[in-house]
């Protein structure tokens, strides 16, 4: 038995084997991928095996890959694009982000495709004529199947810590022939698209690991990630027949579930949880210290209270049946502490 258990793989996922190995092993090319020697053709042919490996996970042309230091990192260039003022607003339904240029209307529509806070997938609302779509398929990819060719989209961003590659690299999916000034410019690495030498060592790890994914996904690993989640929704809620499952009943991520317990707040739970051995995180954000209600659980309609008694559990391939049955009894018992305590 172990004596953490890790579910919060929303948030970050543990490193594959297959990643490591691929990292270890670029750790020993010399070359700088930009040059022409055999030493940079050498560190060239690993990049481009890893372009094609995460080509082939999100289902675009290797040429579409633009290698970034994240999601975040790729999208900027949402910034860069020629249109005029931005406006972020909470969507009517709970997706992460619309960001909206406009000035000649919209003009680029950025779109959480699947949420991180509740699982929730949606797909992007309809965009004005010539308005390009930037996806945010961070939470999709390796989870559920995915093709960006069909998506109709002009961008897409990814990020390799979320399906098992390491932290800080990540890829802008640019559609062949669709125009994006760099965010950071400088060396013409990237066909101009992304300055800077390339994160070598990241970029084998975050290729290895969109290859194991893909792998993983093709053999049904999330179906049984799936079924462990709603063995465990229904655990909790049989446990405490007053919480919310939030998005349940809809298109969901396999692994995500979003509780809210009424009368307990959601960062006492994680830390009663932590305590307990559990990682799991909170459905509120905290920022200079100020703890913030969901904006996505405000979206959907909760009040300010609900969001912050909100927490997300988050599972992956590897998480068992009993740590899933084990969590659960733990939390039963800790809420039921709780509201004692409040009575
Ligand atoms: N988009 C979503 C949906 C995320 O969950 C995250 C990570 O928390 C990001 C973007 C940011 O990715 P990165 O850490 O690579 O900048």
């Amino acid at each position: 038995m172990r004596s953490r258990v890790y579910l919060d793989w929303n948030a970050t996922t543990p490193l594959r084997d297959e990643a490591r190995a691929a990292m270890v092993a670029a750790m020993d090319v010399v070359g700088n991928p930009s040059s022409v020697h055999a030493e940079g053709r050498a560190a060239r042919a690993l990049m481009e095996r890893a372009r094609a490996q995460v080509a082939a996970a999100v289902g675009c042309k290797p040429a579409e890959v633009v290698f970034t230091s994240g999601a975040t990192e790729a999208a900027a260039v949402l910034g860069r694009l020629p249109v005029g003022r931005v406006e972020v607003e909470p969507t009517a339904h709970d997706c992460l982000w619309a960001q909206r240029r406009t000035g000649e209307g919209v003009r680029a529509l950025g779109w959480g495709y699947a949420n991180n806070e509740t699982g929730v997938i949606a797909e992007p609302p309809a965009r004005d004529d010539g308005a390009a779509l930037m996806l945010d398929i961070v939470q999709a990819v390796g989870k559920v199947p995915f093709s960006f060719a069909w998506s109709g989209a002009e961008m897409a961003v990814v990020s390799a810590h979320k399906f098992g590659g390491p932290k800080g690299v990540g890829a802008l999916i640019v559609r062949d022939g669709f125009d994006v000034a760099p965010a950071l410019m400088g060396g013409g690495q990237e066909m101009g698209r992304r300055a800077g030498t390339e994160n070598i060592i990241g970029i084998a790890g975050m290729g290895a690991a969109a290859e194991a994914a893909q792998r993983d996904l093709a053999a049904g690993r999330w179906e049984e990630v799936g079924e462990l989640r709603n063995i465990l929704e229904s655990a909790l809620s049989s446990g405490a027949n007053n919480t919310i499952s939030v998005g349940n009943g809809g298109l969901r991520l396999p692994n995500t579930l979003c509780l809210i317990a009424p009368g307990w707040k959601g960062e006492t739970q994680v830390m009663a949880m932590d305590l307990a051995g559990f990682a799991v995180s909170a459905g509120s954000a905290c920022s200079s210290g100020k703890v913030r209600a969901s904006r996505v659980l405000l979206a959907m309609g909760f009040d300010e209270v609900q969001a912050a008694q909100a927490i997300r559990v988050s599972l992956g391939p590897g998480v068992t049946k009993e740590e899933v049955l084990r969590f659960a009894d733990v939390w039963c018992a800790q809420y039921r502490k709780a509201l004692s305590r409040a009575a």
